[in-house]
């Protein structure tokens, strides 16, 4: 595997010409909205489309809300390389930030919001789609007063901490007339959209298991962080990492799961683990039978995606990772390369919003997973009961 940053990021560029103009069609054969449980979701895009008419040579001008890590070290980079969308604002809480954006990005004053004066971004026609980086819980707040604000939004996953905020999130944007996209990267990405192709197409015959882990050690770390307090992540490494194996699952087979049943790990660090769980695992039941074996941890270093059919079998490990996937099925190495997947995720998301076409993350399919990932936490709570959903 290749890990040297700056060759990965030449490989970026090298193939991002090519693959930019294939993404948002049906490249690699995977139909656009292919999840049966997201079947409602273009209600807020229809309205959106009503209300709109798109200018098919506009660059979209997007304002990120909330300079942490994923902004800094991804968002705003994969910015300077999109086709569609460029780095228009910002919107933080840190005045020393916004000087430092402000200088490195060339953001004019009159696009640098703070969180309080963060509504009369509905007077700025320089952004068209605000994207919310924040900690989980802060993400309906900041989605519906963006909505209100009648901009476009991309929100990063987990999309609520409730079902309820997602759906005031989504009311929200259709009532308002906007688009509202989640940050499910892996959509655009070559090797997960190889494997939704050889589920659903069912290239090996009908898929018969899924495996799925998705797990990052954080207790080397800082003890002082968002995502290890209930209130602001809802949770703990199922709605950080865990929902990557719910979104890997699902797209497999293109549908949702039926019921669920989970179990809480065992808490061997109750210095970082006494709000939210160190780890869980669960299983995803689907309507024809199909179980979906899944794992997520906050102690532990794992990242795979696998399937079983009829007639083969694949894999992607790492899966979920923004560098370095690889693959293989019964057949061979998937031979694909790893691209800049926040540069195709911002310009397809950016395309459908200028176009007025639906999403292939509606906000609809993060209120779904948000729906999967409470019944989990459900079934945990209740020492594995079958929860339906
Ligand atoms: P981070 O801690 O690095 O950044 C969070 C930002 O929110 C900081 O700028 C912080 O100042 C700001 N903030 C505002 N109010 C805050 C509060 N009350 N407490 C803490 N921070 C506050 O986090 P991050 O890793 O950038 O994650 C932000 C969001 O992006 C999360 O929802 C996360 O799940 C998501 N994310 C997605 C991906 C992906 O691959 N799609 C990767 C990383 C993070």
């Amino acid at each position: 595997m290749n890990t040297n940053p700056a060759k990965l990021q030449l490989q970026r560029r090298k193939f991002l010409k090519g693959f930019s103009l294939a993404l948002g069609t049906t490249a690699l054969g995977v139909p656009l909205i292919s999840l049966t449980s997201c079947q409602s979701a273009n209600t807020s895009n229809e309205q959106a489309q009503a209300n709109q008419q798109p200018d098919p040579n506009k660059k979209m001008g997007i304002a990120l809300v909330g300079l942490g890590q994923y902004s800094a070290n991804q968002l705003a980079p994969a910015l300077q390389e999109t086709e569609n969308c460029y780095l228009a604002g910002i919107v933080t809480g840190t005045p020393t930030k916004a000087d430092e954006w402000k200088a490195k990005y060339n953001i004019p004053d009159k696009n640098i919001y703070n969180y309080d004066n963060f509504d009369t971004i509905a007077d700025n026609p320089d952004i068209d789609i605000v994207y919310v980086v924040l900690p989980n819980s802060m993400h309906a707040e900041y989605t519906i007063r963006a909505a209100r604000a009648k901009k476009h939004v991309i929100c990063e996953k987990p999309m609520a901490t409730s079902v309820e905020d997602a759906q005031r999130m989504l009311d929200a944007c259709r009532e308002n007339g906007v688009q509202l996209a989640i940050g499910y990267r892996l959509h655009y990405e070559p090797f997960n959209r190889r494997v939704m192709e050889l589920g659903q197409q069912q290239e090996f015959g009908k898929v018969v298991s899924i495996q799925s882990e998705n797990s990052k050690d954080v207790t080397s770390g800082n003890l002082d962080i968002w995502r290890l307090d209930k209130e602001l992540a809802g949770g703990g490494p199922l709605m950080d990492m865990g929902i990557y194996s719910v979104q890997g699952a699902c797209y497999t087979v293109g549908k949702a799961p039926v019921a669920v049943t989970a179990l809480f790990g065992e808490v061997t660090k109750p210095t970082y683990f006494y709000e939210v769980e160190q780890s869980i695992s669960w299983a995803m039941e689907f309507d024809d039978g199909l179980i979906a074996e899944c794992k997520s941890s906050y102690a532990d270093d794992n990242d795979f995606l696998k399937g079983k059919a009829e007639k083969g079998w694949w894999t992607l490990e790492p899966a979920f990772g923004y560098d370095g996937k690889e693959g293989e099925t019964s057949e061979g190495k998937i031979d694909l390369p790893n691209i800049y997947e926040q540069v195709q995720q911002m310009d397809g998301q950016a395309r459908s919003f200028r176009n007025n076409e639906p999403s292939i993350v509606p906000g609809e399919m993060g209120a779904r997973d948000i729906r999967i990932l409470m019944a989990i936490y459900e079934s945990a709570r209740n020492g594995g009961k079958r929860i339906t959903i």
